[in-house]
């Protein structure tokens, strides 16, 4: 087994995601929960505050009390890579440039080294699949933008594991610190009906100026601290959605197959869907038959994250100041709820 990836190893940079069940199960399969348990962030709450700082209401992160972890994204793939080494041969630094399926599997044509054949080709090249658009055809027909936007940066500093994620609201623009487990980063979240190529970092930073520069608690030294930064997050959010994950011998994988990148579970979903993918090849002689299993098992739990988003989505990031104030005081109001019983 041969794994492509572009970057020149595993990625520096990666926002804190969630191992929540039944990927808790897989990673607990590998033996990877000491490993994991040991950088896990703390989080139990987004502390939502005001424009000079106050807590006005918060958020419990937690569905499970003892079986769900929080994971520094290099964390989880450093952890993933190394499990998979013995089967596994790693190539960073390369890509796939193009794929020519036939009756007896694939040639695949990569950047760096020469063209080489497999039996089946997994796509799980994220959001922006380079494997979905030469197989499946152009990302228009599958990726849909939802109106948000995204950006991150890793902050200097340190942050205690087990603080809040503290976020600031208002309409339609959320602001949020996370300790993300002692190495704490900044996420900006907010629509616009600006449509801006999100690759472009000139743009990009011109919207997120535009839209962050004038708001207050800590905005004007964490905008600073993006604007100033080589390496960050840029993007929209955006929902991929597609009729089929298997054209031949080429099938999709996590967020290339089906996802919401921000919301929804996304790191769950890729790992579940990676071990279903494994059961089924080895459940099947035909492979074909293995790929239609893997899809019947996977997509319903795949699309149980999306049907989340709109509500989650407008949880986080309300679009009026009154839409602000009814969540904060409804928020209140579970908490004094939970916190008496
Ligand atoms: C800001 C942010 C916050 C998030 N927070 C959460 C969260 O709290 N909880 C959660 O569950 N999920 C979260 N997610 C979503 C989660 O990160 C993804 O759903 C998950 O990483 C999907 O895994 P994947 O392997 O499918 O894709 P990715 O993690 O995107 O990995 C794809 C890999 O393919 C590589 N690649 C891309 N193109 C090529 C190419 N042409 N050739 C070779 N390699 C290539 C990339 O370098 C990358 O390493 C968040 C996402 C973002 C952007």
């Amino acid at each position: 087994m041969v794994v492509v990836e572009r970057d020149q190893g595993v990625r520096s940079s990666g926002s804190p995601v969630d191992v929540r069940e039944p990927a808790y199960d897989v990673v607990e399969g590998l033996g990877l929960l000491p490993r994991l348990r040991d950088v896990a962030t703390d989080v139990r709450e987004v502390a939502f505050v005001d424009a000079v700082g106050h807590r006005v209401a918060a958020l419990g992160t937690r569905r499970s009390r003892d079986r769900e972890l929080e994971v520094d994204r290099t964390d989880l793939s450093a952890a993933l890579v190394d499990v998979a080494r013995p089967v596994a041969e790693f190539r960073f630094g390369e890509a796939v440039a193009g794929i020519r399926p036939d009756a007896r599997g694939a040639e695949v044509i990569f950047e760096r080294s020469a063209a080489e054949r497999f039996d089946l080709v997994v796509g799980s090249d994220g959001v922006h699949s380079r494997v979905r658009r030469l197989v499946f055809g152009p990302e228009a027909g599958y990726v849909r933008q939802l109106g948000m936007y995204v950006a991150t940066v890793r902050l200097s500093g340190v942050a205690q594991r087990g603080d809040p994620v503290l976020m600031h609201n208002v309409p339609d623009a959320a602001v949020a610190v996370h300790p993300a487990g002692g190495r704490p980063g900044v996420a900006f979240l907010f629509r616009s009906a600006r449509r801006i190529d999100p690759r472009d970092a000139v743009a990009s930073r011109a919207l997120l100026a535009e839209v962050y520069g004038s708001l207050r608690w800590r905005v004007p030294e964490l905008l600073a601290a993006y604007l100033a930064a080589a390496d960050t997050y840029f993007d929209a959010v955006c929902r991929v959605r597609t009729p089929t994950w298997s054209h031949g011998p080429v099938t999709l994988l996590g967020d290339a197959a089906s996802c919401v990148s921000l919301f929804g579970d996304g790191s769950t979903a890729a790992i579940v869907g990676a071990w279903t993918l494994a059961e089924s090849l080895d459940g099947h002689d035909s492979l074909p038959a293995a790929l239609a299993d893997y899809e019947r098992r996977h997509r319903g739990f795949a699309a149980r994250g999306q049907r989340a988003v709109p509500v989650v989505s407008h949880l986080l990031v309300p679009s009026t100041r009154i839409g602000v104030g009814v969540r904060n005081a409804a928020l209140r109001v579970v908490g004094r709820r939970s916190t008496t019983r």
